[in-house]
């Protein structure tokens, strides 16, 4: 048996955000408990981001393999370039940084342990058990934070997440080797090469990029033809048919699935609290889950640290952290899940239409874009009206109320 002040699971950005931000402010004992065996294991995401990230949480130089100045959207015939500056991360050694400074810190990691599920005392969370090289082991702690990701080992257990409601979809990029130079992340909206979702080419280093396609399960039905081959078939489609790049060698296979809802789900219970996809903090329009992941791992330390101090970390006092997110994020992410609904259900013409109207957008709207802080009149500007959408009112309006 272990006791801590803090017990976190999983070390994936959100967990590990969370241990820095605690190591950083206070002398709490922190443990992350990681199933793999190494945080670098943990590779499925291309680790696109932004300023918010690197310049917000310090991270270093040597985990950002590549910058670039814009974004660059794409129709099966329109072609747009908006400004918004962006990084791409190495993911697995961003998250060994993440894991490095924790330990610097003062945080204690623990890999190769799995977390089973909670120990609860009359109500309130304890702690939890772990499967740890083969034998079961128990570690307490004041408070127990689930940053497990989508597979959510705590808040599914304790039914904090009804995930009925939430879309899920699956993602697969392949790192390729050889002569191409994308000076702009690419985001690609056809469903001849991404069915209900959108493909991707993100710079990565010298002579390296990243070539991917993901997609919201529900479209991908609605779009795909009846015999396609599944994922793997359309990254290699877009590899072989498109004539800007020269590919010498793929290094490396991403994938994952992401699940996500409008992000308004509880957050907190007696002893507990729950950040990243662990509890659904993943953007729904384009899949975006670093920075949001950290950014509720700051707000959720910063209660956390304070309700140890009071010494009382009951739901009362860590449902602060769940209050703030639903107020700060909470309208936004509903808003972005109702555009997610219309962009990834467009025909091809409307897909054109949504790209040459955002490539009209001003730099302060394509900033806005970036945090997730569009304005109706930017929203209406974006959107390439079609009667065919009328009776999809209804189910839009759900994620508004
Ligand atoms: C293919 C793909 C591409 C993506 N690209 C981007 C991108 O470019 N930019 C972006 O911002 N986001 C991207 N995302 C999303 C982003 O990766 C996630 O939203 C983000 O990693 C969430 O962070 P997290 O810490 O909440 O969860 P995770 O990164 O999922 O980390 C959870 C950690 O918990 C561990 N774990 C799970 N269960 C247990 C358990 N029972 N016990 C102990 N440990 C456990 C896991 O091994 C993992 O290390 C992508 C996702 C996918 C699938």
């Amino acid at each position: 048996m272990a006791e801590y002040d803090i017990v976190v699971a999983g070390g994936g950005p959100a967990g590990l955000q969370f241990a820095r931000e605690v190591g950083y402010a206070s002398e709490y004992s922190v443990a992350v408990l990681e199933r793999n065996d190494s945080l670098a294991d943990n590779d499925k995401s291309t680790g696109g981001t932004f300023h918010q990230v690197v310049d917000g949480f310090d991270i270093p130089d040597h985990v950002v393999m590549d910058d670039s100045p814009d974004v660059i959207f794409e129709g099966p015939e329109a072609h747009a370039r908006l400004d918004i500056p962006n990084y791409v991360l190495d993911f697995p050694k961003f998250l060994e940084y993440l894991g490095e400074d924790a330990e610097r810190q003062g945080v204690e990691i623990v890999t190769g342990a799995e977390v089973t599920g909670p120990i609860q005392e009359n109500g309130t969370v304890v702690g939890v058990e772990t499967r740890h090289n083969g034998s079961t082991k128990e570690t307490y702690g004041d408070v127990v934070v689930d940053a497990t990701g989508p597979a959510g080992a705590l808040t599914t257990r304790l039914g904090m997440w009804d995930r009925s409601a939430a879309q899920r979809g699956i993602g697969k990029e392949f790192e390729a080797v050889g002569e191409f130079d994308p000076d702009s992340m690419l985001f690609k909206f056809d469903h001849e090469y991404a069915p209900g979702g959108y493909a991707w080419v993100f710079p990565a280093g010298d002579d390296a990029f990243k070539v991917g396609v993901c997609w919201v399960n529900d479209f991908y039905r609605r779009h795909r033809p009846p015999d396609d081959g599944g994922i793997d078939s359309y990254v290699r489609k877009w590899i072989d048919s498109d004539s800007r790049w020269d590919i010498d060698e793929i290094r490396d296979v991403h994938a994952g699935q992401a699940i996500s809802d409008n992000s308004i789900n509880q957050r907190a219970t007696d002893g507990m609290v729950a950040v990243g996809d662990a509890v659904s903090s993943i953007n729904p329009l384009f899949g975006e889950g670093i920075r949001p992941g950290m950014e509720s791992a700051e707000m959720a330390a910063d209660v956390v640290m304070d309700a140890l101090r009071r010494g009382d970390t009951s739901r009362r006092v860590l449902s602060a952290y769940e209050k703030r997110w639903n107020r700060e994020k909470g309208p936004k992410w509903k808003t972005q899940r109702m555009v997610g609904e219309l962009l990834y259900d467009f025909n091809a013409e409307q897909q054109d239409g949504f790209v040459r109207r955002a490539g009209r957008l001003s730099t302060e709207q394509a900033d806005r874009l970036q945090r997730y802080e569009l304005t109706v009149t930017d929203l209406l500007s974006l959107y390439p009206f079609k009667l065919k959408d009328v009776p999809k009112a209804p189910t839009l309006l759900r994620h508004v109320w």
